[in-house]
């Protein structure tokens, strides 16, 4: 292990660590470039976006008959750890984790053959983009407590209502959004629609800026009588919490898989600086103070990357993965922002410096312990599976 640059290739076969290293030099040689700037006037890598949809990362766990590469989730979990060692546009990959986990798979799973061959294709190649716009203002959390009402009307259903923190909102053309056809049912009337960005009624209504994730775009989303074609439902009236749980589900296990690669990276830039850093006379990684913080970084990713691919196997497998998801979320996004923070104290004064892009990391870890649900809400699904 000493002196070995790059994640660590205990978890993959032979085929995956190829997969990873041919991951990892495209991000090296096509993506990241100009970071500094596009972090700051949070712009999005359009044509980075179009040259991973060519790598193949879009659809790589979809069958090769709606357009994907009919590789497993693994293989997919290792691309994602190769691409997040070899970029640090990590605002980049989760925008595409957001377009894999809420649209292409629950369109592939609930989907009619007519709206798999519709979108499928598309989103795979990156063509289309794709959003999730579920939260309210006063649904975030209480995500079934939403109040965008969708009314039947003959074979269309009219929608009115708000979203905001929508990842893509500026740049999708497709959104999975969640409506409820009657309040009184609760989770019973919530309904999933595929919706056009075309479509009369749907309007962007602002821009959000945040503090990390800045060349992912995120915006408000508006429904204004916004008629929608019956055949645009996804799955069943009254069963969109089916394809909410499952988007979550694969989002929540594999959306911080790039962060593996993130922190073999930050761990590896650690090492190195306080190998080099002299104070009092000698590398400042000869205090106890400093090299502690790197074995806990170590021990850190360590522990994470086991949790992130069990998800792809279990999901290769068919299997259920809900509480093991939330236990990959809440471990590998609170590590990582732990992590970031240790990176940033071994740097000193320079890590709090925009220049050395630490800080930027810092930010961007933090967008983890909130997305796909708070650390709260991970741990109450791991407490309800526990039967508490
Ligand atoms: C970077 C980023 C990207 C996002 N992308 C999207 C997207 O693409 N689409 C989308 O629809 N949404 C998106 N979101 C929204 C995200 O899903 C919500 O922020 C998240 O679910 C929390 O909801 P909230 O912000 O309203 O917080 P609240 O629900 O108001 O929570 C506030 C606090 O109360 C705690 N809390 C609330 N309920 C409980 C409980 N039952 N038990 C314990 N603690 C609780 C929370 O843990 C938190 O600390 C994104 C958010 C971020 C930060």
């Amino acid at each position: 292990m000493r002196g070995r640059k790059g994640p660590a290739t205990d978890e993959l076969t032979p085929e995956q660590a190829r997969l990873q290293k041919g991951a990892i030099e495209f991000a090296q040689a096509e993506l990241g470039q100009e970071m500094r700037e596009r972090d700051h006037s949070h712009e999005f890598d359009r044509e980075g976006w179009n040259k991973c949809a060519k790598f193949g990362v879009l659809g790589m766990p979809v069958p090769a008959e709606h357009g994907g590469l009919g590789l497993g989730l693994t293989d997919l979990i290792a691309v994602m750890e190769g691409l997040g060692y070899g970029t640090t546009d990590l605002g980049l990959l989760f925008s595409m984790h957001a377009h894999m986990w809420t649209n292409v798979i629950p369109i592939l799973e609930f989907g009619t053959p007519e709206q798999q061959d519709r979108y499928l294709p598309k989103l795979c190649g990156g063509e289309w983009i794709g959003a999730n716009a579920a939260s309210e203002p006063d649904a975030g959390s209480d995500i079934y407590g939403l109040r965008t009402h969708a009314e039947k009307r003959g074979d269309s259903y009219v929608l009115n209502g708000a979203k905001i923190y929508v990842t893509n909102a500026q740049v999708a053309d497709v959104f999975l959004t969640y409506a409820t056809v009657n309040p009184e049912l609760g989770a019973l009337g919530i309904t999933a629609f595929i919706v056009d960005r075309s479509t009369p009624g749907v309007s962007i209504t602002k821009p959000m800026e945040k503090m990390g994730l800045r060349t992912s775009p995120m915006g408000e989303v508006v429904f204004e009588d916004c008629e929608i074609p019956a055949s645009q439902l996804l799955g069943r009236e009254g069963r969109g919490v089916q394809a909410f749980e499952c988007s979550m589900e694969w989002e929540r296990g594999c959306i911080l898989a790039g962060c593996l690669g993130a922190m073999q990276r930050q761990l590896e830039r650690s090492i190195a600086h306080a190998q080099q850093r002299k104070q009092f006379g000698q590398p400042i990684g000869k205090f106890q103070a400093v090299a502690n913080r790197i074995a806990d970084m170590k021990v850190r990713l360590d522990t994470c990357r086991p949790l992130v691919y069990r998800i792809g196997r279990l999901k290769d497998g068919a299997k259920n993965a809900r509480a093991e998801a939330a236990i990959a979320k809440l471990h590998v996004s609170e590590s990582f922002v732990t992590s970031s923070i240790d990176a940033m104290r071994i740097f000193g004064g320079y890590g709090y410096m925009v220049e050395q892009e630490i800080e930027r990391e810092l930010r961007d870890a933090m967008g983890g312990v909130f997305y796909s649900g708070t650390s709260d809400i991970q741990r109450n699904i791991i407490a309800r599976s526990l039967g508490l």
